[in-house]
């Protein structure tokens, strides 16, 4: 059945994501690629490297195992609804091969354990399996896991989960909450097309294209159906740039010569946002 969300109560929303993550998250990764054409592995890309700009090498420089030398504080990652763990690895990936540091760490949350499982089986695949470079938890992106104190975050991404939470504002205030002073927050959502003509081009494509191949490519049109549905739902980016100030965060700080608290990616279809716990 369709799924008319607006009406649904609070309470249920979270257990029917959870549903909608199940049945899609084995053949997530090729859903996303066959929905965005591919496009969605270079806004993570952009995304990454905007919010990693520079690390410092791991003090055995250039090595390919995790250092146990504390010469570097760690530089603590949270990857909220992380999924099958797409950013958590572009990071790590980045600062190995770009910066020569395995001192990072991340640790993705995600409320489904059925993406948990297939980002598990996905990192035992690479060579950070069984380091203490990745973790994986079971949690609510809006109210964290007790384990993850106050101020103890150097970087809080979440990419394509905010929108399926039922409270931005508590997820905000939950990031900014462990963020480190200084700690940088970046989200990465769909975002609203600006232009008019690329608009309607893009919502036909959405609402009749989409559900078309979640049924074709998972068997599933109706979970793909509220993901759309979900799209349209999201604050614009000025609106949700305003709800991280809001929340406490200064926006627009981090691209050096780019003043916006927002970047659009493909016409404003992803659209990514930063900020600064100051
Ligand atoms: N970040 C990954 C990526 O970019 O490919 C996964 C995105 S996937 C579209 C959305 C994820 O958000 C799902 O894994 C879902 O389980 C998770 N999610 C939804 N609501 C959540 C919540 N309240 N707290 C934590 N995770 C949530």
């Amino acid at each position: 059945t369709h799924f008319g969300f607006r009406d649904i109560p609070e309470e249920q929303k979270e257990t029917m994501v959870g549903g909608v993550f199940s049945s899609v998250a084995s053949s997530y990764d090729l859903m996303n690629d066959s929905m965005s054409l591919g496009i969605h592995r270079l806004w993570k890309d952009s995304f990454v490297s905007t919010l990693v700009p520079r690390l410092p090498p791991s003090f055995h420089s250039v090595s390919n195992s995790p250092s146990s030398h504390p010469a570097n504080p760690k530089f603590k990652c949270l990857d909220v609804a992380g999924g099958t763990g797409d950013i958590a690895l572009r990071i790590l990936d980045r600062a190995r091969e770009k910066f020569g540091n395995r001192d990072v760490e991340v640790e993705i949350v995600d409320l489904n354990e059925g993406m948990l499982d297939e980002g598990r089986k996905r990192v035992a695949k690479t060579l950070y399996y069984n380091t203490p470079q990745i973790a994986f938890t079971h949690g609510n992106a809006q109210s964290l896991p007790s384990h993850i104190a106050d101020n103890s975050i150097d970087l809080y991404t979440i990419a394509f989960g905010i929108r399926n939470c039922t409270s931005l504002p508590a997820v905000l205030s939950e990031a900014y909450r462990v963020l480190k002073p200084g700690g940088r927050i970046g989200v990465l959502e769909f975002g609203k097309v600006s232009n008019p003509l690329l608009r309607e081009v893009y919502r036909q494509y959405s609402f009749q294209f989409i559900p078309i191949m979640g049924k074709i490519l998972a068997g599933d049109a109706d979970s793909y159906q509220y993901l759309v549905e979900s799209i349209e739902r999201f604050p614009s980016q000025p609106e949700f740039a305003q709800l991280m100030r809001d929340a406490g965060f200064q926006t627009g700080q981090m691209r050096e010569g780019k003043g916006g608290a927002w970047t659009d990616f493909t016409f404003g279809v992803a659209t990514m946002w930063t900020g600064v716990k100051v």
